[in-house]
Parts: structure tokens; sequence; C-alpha cells
């Protein structure tokens, strides 16, 4: 390991946390999805909320390297950014929530399609359209059951009714979303496969078709159609709750002990009081709290790691501060030395657990409280 004067000079956060982001890791990410699917079928990244956190800026450069050349963002913020990332180069950038947040002009001018869900987005992106004399790409998405984004299957009336609009654009795809891919038994996957089929035929559009993200990939190759658009599989996240994780970690999340103390058995830890101790222990108090991301759940059921050990935390998460339970470790840790929350030992999806929500979430938290490091850039 590197001298904290190296770490400094890496650029680490204050010396005092690092936030690693492994853009090689996702690059392998991406490459496996790809070769798991039906021949064809594109593989798109899904790259919202800066890349679910971890920044849009340097990953899609990556996997645009790799050819990936579909990019699915929420806003058109996050599809200016990617556009940004990619000055030159050919790619489609889809906003998922649709056409507005901007003039229209702005969405035309910079090629980005818009995700169109609603009667009144398919009227005012076709009104635009015509108004300005363009065919301009869009997608459809459809609800299958999810009841979140997309023409309900009573509205497939109206899009049939209004079908010289839809031949006045130039749609790409058409999509929807599965909302229990990450449970494989459960009905609702066939049930939205059929519905989606149904749906897609009914409407006759000679267009693309995309239904899965990460965890849809792993349903099989009849939920492939033309394009999958993962998200979580491509930052570690395992799409398969359950089973053996195939995703490589991308996150190594490190922070320094500042104190070492030792407490006797009937001392407390931490605010509230209210975590006593049975016995004597040695205590490591390090630099990360609630602040930094980690949520205040994680206090009573998360541990870090040192020198490879597991170090349950002790008492509760502080606003920049934890403490855990060094008793046991050998050799025996030290003042400004490092432990790991996420990295080989724990992954994004362990925290998430102890924190009692999902790795997505887990990850958000992070990116937003880290000035983050890159390694492996290709
Ligand atoms: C977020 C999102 C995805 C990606 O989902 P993951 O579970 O992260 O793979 C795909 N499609 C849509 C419509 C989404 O909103």
């Amino acid at each position: 390991m590197s001298s904290p004067q190296n770490n400094l000079a890496e650029g680490y956060e204050n010396g005092l946390s690092c936030l690693e982001v492994r853009l090689d890791r996702i690059v392998r990410n991406y490459l496996s999805l790809q070769k798991r699917l039906k021949r064809g079928a594109d593989c798109a990244a899904v790259v919202k909320a800066d890349s679910y956190g971890l920044g849009t800026t340097e990953i899609v450069p990556e996997l645009y390297k790799a050819n990936c050349r579909h990019f699915y963002v929420a806003n058109i913020a996050g599809g200016l950014t990617v556009r940004t990332a990619l000055v030159g180069q050919e790619a489609q950038v889809y906003i998922l929530n649709g056409p507005y947040g901007a003039a229209p002009e702005e969405l035309a001018w910079h090629k980005l399609t818009p995700v169109l869900n609603t009667p009144g987005d398919v009227e005012y992106w076709s009104d635009f359209a015509s108004r300005s004399g363009q065919r301009l790409s869009a997608v459809i998405q459809l609800d299958t059951g999810m009841n979140r984004l997309g023409f309900a299957a009573v509205e497939m009336l109206w899009l049939e009714k209004n079908a010289a609009r839809l031949k006045a654009l130039d749609v790409r795809y058409v999509m929807s979303h599965l909302a229990c891919a990450d449970e494989p038994s459960h009905p609702k996957n066939r049930e939205q496969l059929e519905r989606f089929k149904k749906m897609t035929q009914q409407l006759g559009l000679p267009c693309r078709f995309s239904l899965s993200n990460s965890s849809g990939i792993f349903l099989g190759e009849d939920y492939h159609f033309d394009q999958v658009r993962p998200g979580c599989a491509l930052y570690g996240i395992n799409p398969q709750p359950g089973q053996e994780n195939p995703m490589q970690g991308v996150v190594v999340w490190k922070t320094r002990i500042l104190q070492i103390r030792n407490a006797e058995p009937g001392e407390t830890v931490g605010y509230g009081a209210d975590y006593r101790l049975a016995s004597r222990v040695k205590l490591a108090t390090i630099s990360v709290g609630y602040a930094d991301g980690l949520l205040r759940s994680f206090s009573g059921t998360g541990a870090v790691y040192i020198n490879g050990q597991k170090c349950p935390v002790v008492g509760r998460i502080s606003m920049e501060l934890i403490v855990a339970d060094i008793t046991h470790v050998t050799p025996a840790p030290h003042e400004r030395g490092w432990a790991e929350i996420i990295g080989d030992h724990q992954t994004v999806d362990d925290v998430a657990a102890a924190e009692n929500t999902i790795g997505y979430e887990v990850l958000i938290n992070l990116g937003r409280s880290h000035k983050r490091v890159y390694s492996g850039q290709g």
C-alpha cells in the first residue's frame, strides 16, 4: 500500500476516504452481458442518475470503446452529459422520462431520442416534428403491467387512431419494462412477456423491440428481443439475487482509522449510549458516516474489513464517524490505516443487505457524497 502522501497525490478525498471506480470492470461486465444475448440483439447501457452515481463523464467513453452505441438516461440533462462525453461520436441517446425539461429544438439539435409514454407525449413530439419539418426519432413505451410509465392496454386504441402521427416519426424501438425480473420464478415475468408480444403485434409498427433490464437478460433469450437495457449489472450489482453474482465488483470504498482505544465492560459506545460492552474490547474510530452515504440503518448490522478481517460496527452511525470492534484483528490495526467498506471482502449488495435497502440506493448515496477516483481506463 502506498503512503498517505502518495494517496493524497492520487486525489484521494482529504486523504481520509477513497471511492474508487474500476472502469475496466464496468467494461468487462458490459462485454459479459453482451455475450449472453440472443444473436442480433444489441446491448444498450442505462446511465441514468449519473450512471448510478458513479460518473457518466468517465464511464460512457469506456463503454463506447467497448462498442456500446445505445445509452439510456432519465432526463435531458443526463442526455447532454452523454453527448458531451461522446463529442464527435455516433451514438443513440434515449430519454426515458419523455421529451420535457428543455425546448424541443434543443432535444432535436442534440439528437436526443425521447421515450414517448403518453398520448400527450406523442402529440407534443409529432406536432413539433411537423412544425419544424423534421422526421424525429422516438421510442414508444408500453405499460405491460408495472403501472409506471407507458401506454396502457386501454390506450392502444388511441395509438391505432393516431397511426399517422407515429408514421411521421422515426420510431426506433417499442419498449416496456419488467417489474419482477430479479425473481425468475415470478409469474409476472411471463405475463408481461405475453402482453408485450400481444401489444406490439397490435401496434404493427415496423421497428425493433426492447423489454429487459439487467435481470431480464437472465430470464432467457425470449426476453432479449432486439435490444436489452442493463443498468445495475454493469455496476456490479447482482442481477440474480440469491445466486452467485456473475458480475464483477466495480467499487472500492476505503476510509481511514482515526483513533484506536481500549474500552471496558459496562462502558457504552456512541450516541444514545445504547451499545453496552460485555467485555474488554479494542475499538477503532473510522472516518465515515451518514454524510458520506452510509445509511444510519448500518448501525448494529454493518461491518468493515481491516487487514481482510471482519470488524462489526458497534453503536450508532454518526454524521462523519463510525466505531468498529477490532479486538480480534491480527496484525493489530494502526491509526491512519485503512478500513474497507466495499471491495474484495464486502460487496455493494452486502452493504445494501446490512442497510436494509438495495444495491442501487447504496451506489447512488455513495456517488452523491464522494469525490471519485477512476482506475482501469482503456
Ligand atoms: C433503470 C431502468 C433500466 C435498468 O434497470 P437495471 O435493473 O438497473 O438493469 C432499464 N429500463 C428502464 C426503463 C429503467 O428505468
